[in-house]
């Protein structure tokens, strides 16, 4: 599904977004559509929405941002690969040991069990 994104003459900082095609724009209500003239803006995957949008968009269809163009954020920032990737482990810097007793002894890291690294959260 697409979704496309509306911006009101009437007012700059109002945008709206809903799905795509002149279906989903004449399913807008009345007091929405009267907030314009709107102009076409941008468009695109309704999966790269941040998840909010995108569960208003799935409940109401439509939703109304105002805002700065330039600070309208509607697409999740891209995650670099598909999987998360390994990084150090920041409890022992990828040594998979940290100091016991005040450097006196060393253990073995409980937080990655001595891998030296852990997975990414990814975000
Ligand atoms: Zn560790």
């Amino acid at each position: 599904m697409r979704y496309k994104v509306w911006r009101s003459n009437n007012d700059k900082e109002l945008h709206l977004l809903c799905g795509e095609g002149a279906g989903a724009f004449n399913a807008l209500p009345t007091y929405i559509r009267q907030l314009g003239p709107w102009t076409g803006s941008k468009e695109g995957d309704v999966e790269q929405l941040r998840l909010p949008l995108r569960i208003l968009l799935a409940e109401q269809g439509f939703v109304v941002l105002h805002c700065r163009v330039s600070r309208l954020q509607l697409e999740a920032p891209k995650v670099a690969g598909l999987h998360p990737a390994n990084v150090d482990c920041p409890e022992c810097k990828g040594t998979g040991q940290v100091d016991q007793h005040g450097g006196l002894r060393k253990k073995t890291c409980p937080r990655c069990g001595g891998r030296g690294w852990t997975r990414s959260s990814g975000r």
